[in-house]
């Protein structure tokens, strides 16, 4: 068994020839965030290697619709035992639920979306033929959740909307980010905390203090938590490392690193 039973629920890699142009684009437009790694999928392997991961999720976000295509086919090429891509269909994409099904067809496990890249509220009415189409293909929907370090604080996606969209369409396979809603965790531990309801964990515990980081792992469900990193922003090993500072229960932390994620992925 190589490195331990670890998967990595949220990563970003870029294709080679994009990589150097994307993350200098976006270090330029925001040099205050740190990134670890240069973006390629390469890159990527050898951190998993070195924290011992097995598996990672490539959440790739499509800014465009027409971004549909090339994403998917990349999707393709990289994908392996080790490397789990999420394709990408924008929300305004005239051709929406042609593509989710063309995403299920082509065997991936789930799509990526950011209501600030993508411009769009959780739980606005328009919001939910695409959410449905994502049920009807039995897809998980990874979702940026919370305020986003880029972006201006507009609640797009704060824990009062993601009640909202949970309790319209309950079978939806959400994966909320960043331990519920980044930067609104007090609003995660009233109103997501203990529900059904999943949460990957990266861009949190270097923020939170680690007592109350404890409280929310704690209470809430340890099926509906999955471990996730935000790499190339944030260091596989660091990340592991902080999580396990909290020394949570080993049962707790084995569903965390490992078997929600391989239940949810269905892979072995
Ligand atoms: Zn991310």
């Amino acid at each position: 068994m190589r490195g331990g039973k670890i998967i990595d629920f949220h990563t970003h890699a870029f294709s080679d020839d994009l990589a150097p142009k994307a993350m200098k684009a976006l270090t330029e437009q925001h040099p205050e965030i740190p990134y670890f790694l240069d973006g390629t999928v390469s890159s990527l392997l050898k951190s998993m290697d070195a924290a011992g991961i097995e598996k990672s999720v490539i959440c790739s976000i499509a800014t465009k619709p027409k971004q549909f295509q090339p994403i998917l086919d990349w999707s393709l090429q990289i994908q392996s035992d080790r490397i789990v891509p999420f394709a990408s269909v924008h929300p305004a994409d005239p051709e929406r639920d042609e593509h989710i099904k063309q995403v299920k067809q082509a065997g991936f496990k789930g799509l990526k979306m950011h209501p600030y890249y993508q411009e769009f509220y959780l739980d606005d009415d328009s919001m939910f033929g695409y959410y449905e189409q994502v049920c009807k293909y039995d897809l998980i929907l990874v979702m940026h959740t919370g305020f986003d370090i880029a972006f201006e604080r507009v609640r797009r996606a704060d824990p009062a909307r993601i009640v909202n969209v949970m309790k319209r369409l309950p079978e939806l396979k959400l994966i909320t980010t960043h331990l519920g809603a980044w930067q609104q965790w007090d609003e995660v531990g009233s109103q997501i905390v203990g529900k059904n309801i999943y949460m990957e964990i990266s861009f949190a515990l270097d923020y939170l203090p680690p007592d109350k980081a404890k409280q929310l792992f704690e209470k809430h469900p340890a099926d509906f938590l999955l471990f996730g990193t935000d790499s190339p922003w944030r260091d596989q090993q660091e990340s592991l490392n902080l999580l396990r500072k909290l020394n949570l229960d080993s049962a707790r932390m084995e569903k965390i690193l490992y078997s929600n994620a391989q239940r949810l992925l269905d892979v072995v």
